[in-house]
């Protein structure tokens, strides 16, 4: 008898949807606000800060743009009711960039506000260069009102070097990253060597400087920009010196970290836009692949 052969559409696509997502909560903090408030205490107890990050950018509707600033607005009650120790993280295109400048601006204004009445961080994530003028400017402005609040610098832009000089000025708060974006060669350097290069140059100028009062936080994977970071923290005064990782990514390290007395905090996303993240961290990491494929063949 002829043997029955699996066609690809043979697949159902919501069996496969929650196999992924079964490996996805690696990266992810679940569905919702309450999972990722789950989450987040997790975090504390290890001794870690919770960075919350609703998923969602490139919102062009004004009603997409409303519900992401209402659920920052739950979420940072949310943080305070359960005395977590965390903050938030929101990227400028999930609030309004892509529709316009000024509206990006308000809605930062109306979430930093309320998360310095909940006394809790906000920081900026920052997306392709094509935004990065613009989200500056605006940290810029809020930060005049909200000391509470900081922005990410990516390293593997050429411009980062003198947009860190001027933040500096401004004893901004700043989390140096790699970027998870590409850029042509005239505005991006290209191999992740030149970008790891430029990362410890954006390190070293602001952790030497021993008397800068905004917060360096070091957030990479990257272990020798890591050590780097721990020696030059021990020569200069580096008392706003933090390590941010994500969420499901180098956890031993990041006890490490927790157990010599430096402050960590875990980058954790969460929402129904999940997918599109996990495939990200999949891409990243040819190890991750097999985590998914065992996930798929344990099922
Ligand atoms: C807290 C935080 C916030 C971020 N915010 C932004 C932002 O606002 N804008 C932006 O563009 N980018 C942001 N990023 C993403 C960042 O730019 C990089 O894309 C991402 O961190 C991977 O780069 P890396 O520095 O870890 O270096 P890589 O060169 O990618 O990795 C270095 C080493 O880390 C280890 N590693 C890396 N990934 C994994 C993994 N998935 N699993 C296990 N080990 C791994 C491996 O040993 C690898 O060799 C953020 C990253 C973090 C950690």
């Amino acid at each position: 008898m002829e043997k029955k052969i699996s066609h690809s559409q043979d697949y159902d696509p919501a069996l496969l949807e929650k196999m992924l997502f079964k490996v996805s909560k690696k990266w992810i903090a679940g569905h919702s606000n309450i999972e990722a408030i789950n989450e987040a205490r997790k975090s504390n107890k290890c001794g870690m800060s919770a960075i919350l990050n609703y998923l969602g950018e490139g919102y062009t509707e004004k009603v997409q743009v409303d519900r992401s600033v209402l659920e920052y607005f739950t979420v940072l009650d949310l943080l305070r009711t359960n005395d977590i120790r965390g903050s938030i993280s929101v990227k400028p295109t999930q609030i309004g960039l892509c529709i316009g400048y000024d509206l990006c601006l308000e809605n930062f204004g109306k979430i930093s506000q309320k998360a310095k009445e909940s006394g809790h961080f906000m920081w900026i994530d920052i997306e392709n260069s094509d935004y990065v003028e613009d989200t500056l400017s605006i940290y810029l402005r809020i930060l005049g009102n909200n000391k509470n609040t900081g922005v990410a610098i990516q390293s593997y832009l050429r411009r980062s070097y003198s947009d860190l000089l001027h933040l500096m000025e401004n004893s901004a708060n700043l989390r140096i990253v790699k970027g998870a974006y590409r850029g042509e060669k005239n505005e991006a350097y290209q191999s992740n060597s030149e970008t790891s290069q430029n990362f410890s140059r954006l390190m070293n100028v602001m952790l030497k400087e021993s008397s800068y009062s905004g917060i360096v936080a070091i957030a990479t994977h990257d272990s020798n920009l890591i050590d780097e970071a721990l020696a030059l923290s021990t020569k200069g005064s580096t008392k706003n010196l933090q390590f941010q990782l994500l969420k499901g990514v180098r956890d031993e390290l990041k006890q490490q970290l927790v157990n010599n007395g430096y402050m960590v905090s875990e980058y954790m996303p969460y929402g129904e836009k999940w997918l599109h993240y996990s495939l990200r961290r999949l891409k990243e990491r040819k190890r991750n692949i097999f985590l998914l494929a065992r996930s798929l063949i344990e099922s």
